[in-house]
């Protein structure tokens, strides 16, 4: 293409919000432009790099026999009611009415609208299996929308859906587009890795997050310097820590602990380990309609895990609790325990604390603790997070935190959404029955931001091989000088038929300020048609490996095949 024809405004600006590299350079390389919150345009050169993006994921479903449909944007609110979630899903979903006076949601994700679509056209288990997908718009009213096209409000998302007859056959498409994500990562250049994650209330491993690995990603990672294991923080699991150091030797006794809240300060006070103390996290549990103050009980050497906590008792979320509250309730916050606790209190023992002997907690009265505590607790729960530092449960390796972007999720519904909407089919045997699901997103429009933040460096962002709008950029020093411009547009000629997509820059302009755009494009290489010509000559600069390179005119497409990726 000719950039003299294409809109492509780049702009010295940095954007106000901007605080990632990739962002910035999505702006400054008029690629994007901001609308409003959460909101952009792209524009050509993010289309044409969009579009890149799309083909490698179709591709890769096509060819795993998935099947494009595309959905309404616009969603009756009634779906959402027969599954349940218009009430749970909160304020990310935005709600409008027509002139009628009908209730809408922009959709958000569509599980409802496939099981409505899949549920008014399959009847039978011999149409089964089935995957199809979408790459359409959703709309999330985010309460943060940040970083780009990373965390946006209007943003593209492949979302795919799986219905089978049984449980078996949807563990099998679950691996198969475990595997067929991977590929597309993998095709897109992007340094990933397949992580455990959050099942909600259902647990298990029935659910993977594929995450960019990336210092500017808003999700801790847990992962193991040994093998493949990782998991999301919030699924994250560790061998259980033995302490080294002697439990405190002391008989049960009531001790006064003055104005001694916080575990520091007990830790000086006893000269224990935090290892035997009893740490109490009071929350304030929110279910559908009711709410309850919940105390989870962990070792003072630990954290407690929010997703975890709140999955241990099915809330739909967690909030603090002030000290007020927990006042109406006989608790004592920085006091708190597991002795003289009332009935009607329910806590929640964290695995560790399982037979957990000569430890030390709160008495649930002001300015007191017992020591010498042994538990004799029957349940507990996984609710803490793992450190840095803990053991690998798969090989004993040690477990490290790093930061992801989340990409994709792969996740095992089974029979949530089939269920409350009544989609059904009829086996072998005449016999009506849900249908067993698997669900698959991609954020194809932050993979765009993605790949920029992963492939940066100090001279500006470089688009890996399947997504850079262009394979070269063909720059014009001077275009009054007819015959660069010959030498060039004969150049532009021959790579476009050789399969190169091309980018000439044929605008009357200074060769600065082309170079500039060049670089600020992203494109990897560059042909600089100049002056040189008089001895036969292109220059050919690779962003990639930092080099320039006099090539001869002659032999040029020859030399090219071995230099550009
Ligand atoms: P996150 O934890 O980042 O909010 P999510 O768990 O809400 O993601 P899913 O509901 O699993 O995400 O959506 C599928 C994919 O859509 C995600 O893996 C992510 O790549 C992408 N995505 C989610 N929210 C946004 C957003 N606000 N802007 C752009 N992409 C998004
Ligand atoms: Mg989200």
């Amino acid at each position: 293409m000719r950039y003299s024809q294409l809109l492509i405004p780049t702009s010295k600006e940095i954007p106000n919000d901007a605080v990632l590299s990739s962002h910035i350079s999505l702006v400054r390389g008029g690629f994007i432009q901001h609308v409003g919150s959460g909101l952009y345009n792209l524009l050509p050169l993010g289309k044409i790099v969009l579009e890149k993006i799309k083909k490698v994921i179709k591709d890769e479903l096509d060819e795993a026999g998935a099947q494009e449909v595309s959905l309404s944007f616009v969603t009756p609110l009634s779906l959402w009611e027969e599954s349940g979630r218009a009430e749970k899903y909160g304020k990310e979903l935005l709600r409008f009415k027509d002139r009628k006076d009908n209730s809408f949601v922009l959709g958000p994700t569509h599980e409802e609208m496939m099981v409505n679509l899949v549920r008014g056209s399959v009847k039978s288990y011999k149409s089964l299996p089935l995957n199809l997908y979408q790459i359409n718009t959703k709309f999330r009213d985010e309460i943060r929308p940040r970083f780009g096209l990373v965390r946006g409000r209007e943003f593209l998302m492949k979302d795919g859906y799986s219905f089978h007859a049984n449980e078996e056959d949807m563990l099998r498409e679950f691996a198969l587009m475990e595997a067929t994500y991977s590929k597309i990562f993998t095709r897109l250049g992007i340094d990933f890795r397949v992580v455990e994650a959050d099942s909600g209330a259902i647990g298990g491993s029935g659910s993977k997050e594929f995450m960019a690995i990336s210092q500017s990603g808003e999700d801790t990672l847990v992962v193991c310097k040994e093998c493949d294991y990782g998991a999301n923080i919030e699924a994250g699991v560790s061998a259980l820590e033995v302490c080294e150091e002697e439990a405190p030797e002391a008989d049960f006794a009531q001790f006064y602990t003055p104005n001694l809240t916080s575990i520091e300060e007990l830790v000086d006070l006893f000269k224990v380990n935090p290892y035997y103390m009893i740490k109490i996290v009071a929350k304030k549990a929110l279910y559908d309609d009711n709410e309850e103050i919940v105390l989870f009980a962990l070792r003072g050497s630990d954290e407690l895990e929010e997703t975890k906590a709140t999955n241990s008792v099915n809330a739909n979320e967690l909030v603090d609790v002030s000290v007020q509250e927990l006042e109406t309730v006989g608790l004592v916050a920085g006091f708190m325990g597991v002795i003289n606790l009332d009935d009607k209190i329910k806590i929640i023992y964290d695995n560790s604390l399982l037979n957990a002997k000569n430890m030390i907690t709160g008495a649930n009265k002001r300015d007191y603790h017992f020591v010498g505590v042994n538990l004799e607790i029957n349940e507990t729960k996984d609710i803490r997070a793992v450190k840095e530092g803990d053991k690998c449960i798969h090989c004993g390796g040690e477990l490290s935190y790093t930061k992801g972007i989340e990409v994709g999720h792969i996740f095992q519904l089974g029979t949530r959404y089939s269920a409350p909407l009544k989609a059904e089919f009829l086996d072998e045997f005449g016999k009506a029955k849900p249908f067993v699901m698997g669900t698959y997103g991609i954020g194809v429009s932050r993979l765009i931001s993605v790949i920029l933040e992963q492939s940066s460096n100090l001279k500006g962002a470089i688009w890996t091989k399947q997504s850079r709008p262009f394979d070269i950029y063909i720059l014009i020093s001077n275009v009054k000088n007819k015959e660069q411009y010959d030498v060039a547009f004969e150049l532009y000629k021959n790579l476009k038929a050789l399969g190169y997509s091309v980018l000439i820059d044929d605008r009357n302009d200074r060769f600065g300020s082309k170079i500039k755009d060049f670089e600020l494009l992203g494109i990897p290489y560059s042909l600089v048609v100049g002056n040189k010509i008089e001895d036969k000559k292109v220059e050919l600069i690779n962003r990639l490996n930092d080099s320039k390179e006099l090539l001869e005119i002659e032999t040029i497409l020859e030399s090219l095949k071995s230099r550009i990726e």
